[in-house]
């Protein structure tokens, strides 16, 4: 685990859960997420859910985010996610370019990168998510591979919206597989991020959190990783339990 700054554990419910499902999921988790010193807690609910699960964390540390958000405010882009209309319910981040954005809905490296480079410019910070698949892994693509999909993005942000920039590396075989990336591969990855963030932002701060299979059984050596600052965490996210279990274990961690 690097650095001082709290670990930064943000769940993802993707479309898993109702908008009363996702407030009582937060109503439940709340209590757990008071008077934490080494942990950062947000939320991905549905967008529709956004406000509702906002509101119950409205007096607290806990930030809501969607996942996914459009580059413009407003306009002819039906289906969309306006960033500013999403800080108007209450939003704070959002995911961009996960696996399931890119892989199911075809989004390309150019789309995700214009999605988060016109979120940040809205106010909206971004987990920019990127992760080679199995066969990239095999075949000694992934550095390539993680290469691509964040540079299009990094090369152009503007310096003064650096701090609103996070990146996540998921493994694409790791997601929701219950296969976790080993400890070399979590840390050789991390490593290449943070030197891209360090050569494109001037920025050796920039967290980078690790996502796939996290789990309380795993989650005290994904920690101990050289160069992992938090975790995007899918499954486990939608037990108020095992949630708890992770705030627990990122408490009491080094
Ligand atoms: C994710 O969807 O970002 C994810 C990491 O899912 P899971 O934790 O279920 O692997």
């Amino acid at each position: 685990m690097a650095g001082m700054s709290p670990t930064l554990i943000v769940g993802n419910w993707k479309m898993n859960l109702g908008v009363r499902e996702s407030y009582d999921l937060a109503r439940q988790i709340a209590p757990a997420c008071e008077g934490l010193q080494k942990t950062s807690v947000w939320v991905a609910p549905s967008c529709l859910s956004v406000p509702a699960v906002a509101k119950v964390f409205r007096d607290s540390a806990v930030e809501v985010g969607s996942q996914n958000v459009h580059w413009e405010d407003r306009g002819a882009y039906t289906g969309e996610i306006s960033p500013t209309q999403l800080r108007e319910v209450g939003g704070s981040f959002a995911l961009v370019g996960h696996s399931e954005r890119r892989s199911v809905c075809d989004e390309s490296i150019e789309l995700c990168a214009r999605r988060a480079l016109g979120a940040i410019r809205a106010g909206i910070k971004v987990i920019f998510c990127i992760g080679e698949t199995r066969g990239q892994r095999e075949s000694g693509q992934t550095e390539q591979t993680l290469t691509a999909q964040l540079l299009p993005f990094l090369a152009n942000v503007q310096p003064s919206h650096q701090p609103a920039v996070i990146v996540a590396y998921e493994p694409v075989w790791a997601i929701g597989t219950g296969l976790v990336a080993s400890e070399v591969e979590i840390e050789e990855s991390h490593a290449l991020i943070a030197s891209l963030c360090q050569r494109y932002l001037g920025d050796s701060t920039t967290p980078i959190l690790y996502g796939g299979s996290v789990s309380p059984a795993n989650f005290e050596d994904i920690l101990r990783c050289r160069g992992v600052h938090g975790v995007l965490v899918g499954g486990a996210s939608l037990s108020a339990t095992k949630l708890t279990e992770l705030i627990a274990i990122s408490e009491g961690h080094g």
